[in-house]
């Protein structure tokens, strides 16, 4: 698979996108469908590549970067220089296994905190690619969290309204300066 979009997979001293913080609003608004994949959002895929390696991270959704879009970008590999990054534009899932699991997860808009969220195991999903192209892409295991939980984002949906474990939650959350109160029930 060739991109359109080249990255670098490295990290740039300043990278071109700030990434908002669990509390601030822009995280809870629902995105907006991308009526046309243009020039203009290739070069915010590029730019939200550039910010997810830089700070380490598997996964961007571009409201963390204050962009009401429905555009992610994901990389389980971000040390493979070989393994192209998905980008999913409009993504829907259309289909779930029945079979859930656990595990912990982090996010680049609560840094330092990492929780266990159960959730399907396998989806399905489809999306448009960078190129405007239609992708049905079935996804299990670490591939499967990331999309479940960059398309959170996009429903302003954060991991942490996922986590059972609330006693834990909020020592954590204190612990790294975050307040209960930026938690939401899921609607
Ligand atoms: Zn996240």
């Amino acid at each position: 698979m060739t991109s359109v979009v080249a990255v670098e997979k490295k990290k740039l001293a300043k990278p071109p996108l700030e990434i908002h913080y669990l509390g601030d609003r822009v995280l809870r608004q629902p995105a907006k469908r991308i009526a046309k994949v243009d020039e203009q959002i290739r070069k915010l895929v590029k730019q939200m590549l550039q910010t997810m390696y830089s700070s380490d991270g598997i996964g961007l959704a571009a409201p963390q970067v204050g962009i009401n879009k429905q555009l992610i970008v994901i990389d389980c590999e971000p040390d493979n220089p070989a393994n192209p990054p998905l980008v999913l534009i409009n993504p829907k899932i259309i289909r779930y296994s029945s079979q859930l699991c656990n595990a912990e997860e982090g996010c680049l808009s609560v840094p330092g905190v990492y929780m266990e969220v159960t959730r399907p195991e396998g989806i399905e999903v489809s999306f448009k690619d960078e190129n405007g192209r239609p992708h049905k892409l079935p996804a299990s295991g670490l591939l499967a969290r990331a999309i479940q939980h960059e398309m959170d984002h996009l429903n302003g949906v954060m991991f942490v309204d996922r986590v059972e474990n609330k006693i834990a939650l909020t020592e954590e959350l204190k612990k790294k300066g975050f307040s209960l109160n930026a938690v939401q029930a899921i609607k």
